[in-house]
């Protein structure tokens, strides 16, 4: 804490143009250590994955015309948090300082006397520049950039802006807020004498996978808006560098751009797939079958932590396990050492990936990831007789593993549940209502298990009639057995069963 009086620090951060891979190092940091975080419209949702799993997190969006929490009272919830001590993350779209209204925030801070912190952000006009290859300055073009809005605030229906006096610029204009005032602006801008030829681009959802784009001029562009079905949130970019962008569209054009693609959360190898799907382009759905809550026993997560040098081994069994592990123990100790000198083994890659990220070697990943193998190679390859060993587990799947390590290995075995794992509803959820209203290009399965669940969940995922049909891929023979079985028809299938032959297999379906 920075403050002597328990007070807590408030941490103003732009969370960029909306791809979490924009957000800088600090951002990072700070959401993974802040007590609260809140969040706008803006703020790309899967930031609060980085967060502790026990952060606050508070909603305060806002979209244009729609009903939003006003602006007191998010600087109330500010104030208020930070009285009580707690280090409080406020994220906001681009950056803060750039149509955020963070000079207003700052204030109520300042005024309240709590210490706060402005970490920037990449701002929208820069981002969309960039995503859509865009120069925004050019030697023979452009020496200027100008940041507009079309209202101040999405409240207020007045242009605030006498766009005339930008209309004999001979740099770039880049309007934020401004869709929906656009025919007023472009009218205003002519009647500076802005000629009718100018080179507008239009950009929606920049720097996601459903990013969209519209070119024109400013006699064309109302109309070609209108045809391309481009809404907000979008940026428009006015001047001749708009007709000097790359031919080569790097992000739109991507293999799997445009398309959406349903991916099912039942393993942790989903989290892969996804990444490998959007590094191609793709907007993924994930389908959440199970959900993954913190439960433990406080008293026992004190002893264990009090006592967890003793033990010569640990053994995580989940990324989970590792995520909320680690969250526990930083809570109680600052140092790493406090670890001891155990041993470490993981399951599976995902989960040895989770501890590395930690900075600690895992010693031992079984060649089979799954929980016997594990038990089997420490039993055969280290030796466990009489041994300490640590078991970080959910609720499911422990009681083999542990059983194992005590009767066949003869080892002092503790186990640390720390989560449990229950079965969704997908009924209301986002990702479902979505799939449900438009469908995709494709649902991947990646086990029989995933295909089972998206068979239970028939009613939450059932297409509206005019919703996209999707293809079913399947990542192996296994998973296409059961596709049969339960009457689903195969789009394809993967040469092998691996996760990069299965994104391969999707490309050239969805591209064919
Ligand atoms: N502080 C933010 C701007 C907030 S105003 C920033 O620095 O970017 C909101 C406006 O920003 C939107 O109406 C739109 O014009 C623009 N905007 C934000 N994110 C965008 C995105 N991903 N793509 C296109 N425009 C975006």
């Amino acid at each position: 804490m920075s403050s002597t009086e328990n007070i807590g620090t408030v941490y103003l951060i732009g969370a960029g143009p909306g791809d979490p891979g924009l957000v800088t190092v600090r951002a990072r940091e700070l959401i993974e250590t802040a007590d609260v975080l809140v969040y706008d419209y803006l703020a790309n949702p899967k930031l609060l994955e980085w967060a502790r799993v026990d952060a606050e997190k508070i909603y305060v969006g806002k979209r244009s015309g729609l009903h939003s929490i006003p602006q007191d009272e998010i600087e109330e919830i500010l104030v208020d948090r930070a009285h009580k001590g707690l280090q409080v993350v406020r994220l906001k779209g681009g950056d803060p300082f750039v149509f955020g209204r963070g000079g207003e925030e700052i204030g109520e801070l300042q005024k309240d006397k709590i210490p706060f912190e402005i970490v920037p952000g990449v701002t929208a006009a820069l981002a969309t520049a960039a995503y859509a290859g865009i120069p925004l300055s050019h030697r023979n073009y452009s020496s200027s950039i100008t940041f507009l809005t079309g209202h101040e605030n999405p409240e207020k229906h007045s242009l605030s802006i006498d766009f005339k006096q930008h209309a004999k610029t001979t740099g770039t204009l880049c309007l934020y807020m401004s869709l929906g005032q656009l025919p007023r602006i472009l009218g205003e801008l002519k009647a500076g004498g802005m000629s009718g030829e100018t080179p507008v681009g239009i950009i929606q959802w920049a720097t996601l996978n459903r990013q969209r784009s519209v070119y024109g001029t400013v006699d064309s562009i109302i109309d070609d808006i209108e045809a391309a079905g481009i809404g907000t949130p979008a940026m428009i970019i006015i001047g001749e560098v708009v007709a000097q962008r790359s031919k080569t569209e790097w992000f739109e054009g991507r293999p799997l751009f445009g398309k959406r693609i349903v991916v099912t959360r039942a393993r942790e190898q989903a989290g892969q797939l996804t990444e490998l799907l959007e590094s191609n382009g793709a907007e993924v759905l994930e389908l959440p079958f199970i959900k993954v809550q913190p439960d433990f026993d406080p008293k026992l997560v004190s002893e264990v932590l009090a006592g967890i040098a003793v033990y010569e081994w640990i053994i995580f069994t989940s990324a989970n396990g590792v995520k909320q592990f680690f969250d526990l123990f930083y809570k109680a100790f600052d140092d790493i050492r406090c670890l001891g000198p155990m041993r470490i083994a993981a399951v599976g890659a995902a989960t040895a990936r989770a501890i590395e990220a930690h900075k600690l070697k895992v010693d031992l990943v079984p060649k089979k990831a799954n929980a016997d193998a594990l038990a089997a190679e420490l039993i055969e390859n280290e030796g466990v007789e009489s041994v300490q060993m640590l078991v970080i587990t959910g609720n499911q799947n422990r009681e083999a593993l542990v059983q194992r390590l005590e009767t066949e290995g003869r080892a002092i075995v503790d186990t640390l549940p720390l989560y449990k794992t229950t079965k969704t509803d997908l009924s209301g959820h986002p990702a479902a209502e979505h799939f449900r209203k438009h469908g995709a290009d494709a649902v991947l399965f990646t086990s029989s298990s995933t295909v089972k669940s998206f068979v239970d969940q028939q009613a939450a995922l059932a297409l509206e009639s005019d919703a996209q049909q999707p293809a079913f891929g399947s990542i192996g023979p296994l998973t296409t057995k059961s596709l049969n079985a339960h009457k689903l028809p195969i789009g394809f299938e993967a040469k092998h069963a691996s996760l990069d032959h299965f994104v391969q297999a999707t490309i050239q379906h969805l591209q064919g």
